[in-house]
This record gives structure tokens, sequence and C-alpha cells, in this order.
């Protein structure tokens, strides 16, 4: 998957270029929940995104 900002090549799974950190997919999936969930940030706030949502 190449991104869109900085055209680096990145792996197929990820959700965030690993130059940039700009997100390369509309839903993030992030980790913490089961399913693809937008997180609506620039980087994927992991565990935070529970504090987030309450
Ligand atoms: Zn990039
Ligand atoms: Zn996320």
């Amino acid at each position: 998957m190449k991104c869109n900002h900085c055209g680096a090549g990145n792996r197929e799974q990820g959700n965030f270029c690993t130059k940039c950190g700009k997100k390369l997919r509309e839903t993030c999936e992030c980790w913490v929940k089961k399913e693809p969930y937008n997180c609506g940030n620039d980087t994927c706030p992991g565990y935070r995104l529970h504090a987030q949502l309450k």
C-alpha cells in the first residue's frame, strides 16, 4: 500500500504510514476494537481510545 501523502511503500496491514505517520485507510481498524473502527486521528490512540469514547 502506497502512502498518499509521502509516497512511501507500506505493508498491506498497516493503518498508518511508517514514514510520515499519516493514515493510509479511511477506516483505521484500531487494534483496541474488535471491528474496524475509524478513530479519526492522525495517529491511532490505541488504549486511550477507550477513554476518548467515554
Ligand atoms: Zn507517508
Ligand atoms: Zn485508530
